[in-house]
């Protein structure tokens, strides 16, 4: 159960940040939406109000350590506390090896794992105090095998898998649970616009033969949430349709 819980979205305008905003809010959670976008952040307050839920927006950049503090502050203003911190933001920045350029290493690694960082210090010290917590960050199938092309995409979510267990270390005696969720090829609209005989060769690469949705993220990172889970931390949640085991 998530009702009434608060829960701190980051990237939660569109794709998997969406339908894991829509998921929570289904279940009676309050919602901090934050994203870089802030036209969309509030287009998609707008929406979840309109189905009930209590929400706000928040215009920020995860990799900005005074942005992610006006986050905290907003949701404290706001609800007074967060429950639920889901580390979603992310970027790819594509190339191999031999021409990957250090821009595109800094700015994966950035948001991807330094975002992740400076949002979960900033929500712990709020989770300290209250003594409960759920911390749940969203990785990648490809942080566990490796892919050719996205050595810092990989690097990136393969440290966020390392500082999913240390942190949850670190927080489980103040009974804040820390887990990873890892998706593997999710059905978006950049994978809707490849030809249909890609989308095969990809669906050929998975045991259940079909893309997973972002609503199967959502259902996982619902069940971590939830008092259900617990019992769980230090895990990371592999959904994808048994590409990696
Ligand atoms: P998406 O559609 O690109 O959504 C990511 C969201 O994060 C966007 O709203 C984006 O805003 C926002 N964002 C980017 N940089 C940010 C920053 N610095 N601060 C705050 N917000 C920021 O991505 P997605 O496919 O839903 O992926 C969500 C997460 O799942 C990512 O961590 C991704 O690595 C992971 N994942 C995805 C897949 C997949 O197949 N889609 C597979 C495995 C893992 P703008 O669009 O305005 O920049």
């Amino acid at each position: 159960m998530v009702q009434d819980k608060v829960a701190l979205v980051t990237g939660a305008s569109r794709g998997i940040g969406r339908s894991i905003s829509l998921a929570l809010a289904g279940q009676g959670a309050k919602i901090v939406a934050v994203d870089i976008d802030l036209q969309a952040t509030e287009a998609f307050v707008t929406e979840l109000k309109a189905l009930g839920t209590d929400a706000v927006a928040v215009q920020g950049n995860v990799t900005i350590a005074a942005d992610v503090e006006r986050m905290v502050n907003v949701a404290k203003e706001n609800f007074g506390r967060v429950d639920i911190l889901v580390n979603n933001a992310g970027i790819t920045r594509d190339a191999l090896l031999l021409r990957m350029k250090d821009e595109d290493w800094d700015a994966v690694l950035d948001v991807n794992l330094k975002g992740a960082f400076l949002c979960t210090r900033a929500v712990a010290k709020l989770m300290t105090k209250q003594r409960s917590g759920r911390i749940i960050n969203i990785a990648s199938v490809v942080g566990q095998m490796g892919n050719a092309g996205q050595a810092n995409y990989c690097a990136s979510k393969a440290g966020l898998m390392g500082l999913t267990r240390s942190n949850a270390r670190e927080l489980a005696k103040r009974n804040i649970t820390v887990n990873a969720v890892a998706p593997g090829f999710i059905a978006t609209d950049m994978t809707d616009a490849l030809p249909e005989q890609v989308r095969a060769e990809l669906a050929a690469q998975i045991p259940l033969e079909r893309l997973g949705s972002a609503d199967d993220i959502a259902h996982t990172v619902l069940f971590l949430a939830s008092d259900q889970a617990g019992y769980i931390t230090g895990q990371v949640i592999g959904v994808n349709g048994g590409m990696y085991m």
